[in-house]
């Protein structure tokens, strides 16, 4: 059994997804309102946001304390994929995180468990920061088998990262039919998932290797909601879709997260 008890040695970790929001003129509005209202945030903050919006967010963000994300990456380096981004260009730009695996790509875009670890490959390669998505459907949920599922994504996106590596994973528990959906998780049930994160990646891992993982919850997170989520011993921070585009509404997540 994983001591989740060392959740003051992991920092909490607040991340905002964009998904396809924002223009130019608006992401740089939205970040110049956020930036002064995070600055003396006590965990890390970051904005994942669509790649037209990453030279904009990466001039507003510069000397801040908040880190820029993109929203996937390509698992080859370069070549013949149309409409693809590889991980070599978002390190290039000086991007330093993606996400893998949002359960949006997973359910409209095709994306596997095998081509989720193609990716985490190659944005580990390249030098980027992870957040990694796993989670479970409501038929899923309501079949029992939330813990397989929840763990066989996990085993395979980590598939050949080693140890050290995994200090550049952010992992994000987000059950699929919170997302969007404004029904939440209740606190005992994202901690329970977390915890049996956890608990597979001390199996593949050590148990220090993963009482020092950072495990997100994200699913309908609000300024409301997110106290009582992060109060929790195996939530360490959020993925926040449709909060994060409100300044006001992200910073209350932030502050709450700030410990
Ligand atoms: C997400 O997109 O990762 C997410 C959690 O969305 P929302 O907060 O809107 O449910």
């Amino acid at each position: 059994m994983v001591n989740s008890m060392k959740k003051e040695l992991r920092r909490a970790v607040i991340a905002g997804n964009w998904k396809m929001n924002k223009n130019r003129a608006e992401a740089r509005a939205l970040l110049e309102e956020l930036v002064p209202m995070v600055k003396d945030a006590d965990c890390g903050v970051i904005v994942c946001v669509p790649f037209t919006d990453l030279e904009t967010a990466l001039e507003a963000l510069k000397g801040t304390n908040v880190a820029v994300g993109a929203q996937n990456c390509h698992w080859e380096a370069s070549g013949a994929f149309t409409g693809e981004i590889s991980a070599g260009m978002l390190a290039e730009m000086g991007v330093e995180y993606v996400i893998i695996g949002h359960s949006e790509r997973r359910q409209y875009f095709g994306e596997t468990d095998e081509t989720v670890n193609r990716r985490v490959r190659a944005a580990l390669d390249a030098g980027l920061k992870v957040i990694l998505c796993v989670g479970e459907t409501l038929a899923q949920r309501e079949q029992g088998i939330t813990g397989e599922v929840v763990g066989l994504q996990t085993k395979v996106a980590l598939q050949g990262v080693s140890a050290g590596e995994l200090k550049r994973i952010i992992i994000a528990y987000e059950p699929v039919w919170a997302i969007g959906t404004g029904r939440t998780a209740t606190s005992a049930q994202a901690c329970e998932v977390n915890h049996l994160i956890r608990e597979v990646a001390a199996g593949l891992y050590s148990e220090e290797a993963a009482a020092a993982l950072t495990i997100q919850y994200g699913g309908s997170m609000n300024a409301k909601n997110a106290e009582e989520l992060l109060n929790e011993e195996d939530i360490d921070g959020g993925l926040i879709g449709g909060a994060s585009l409100k300044a006001p509404d992200f910073t209350a997540i932030v502050k709450a997260a700030s410990r």
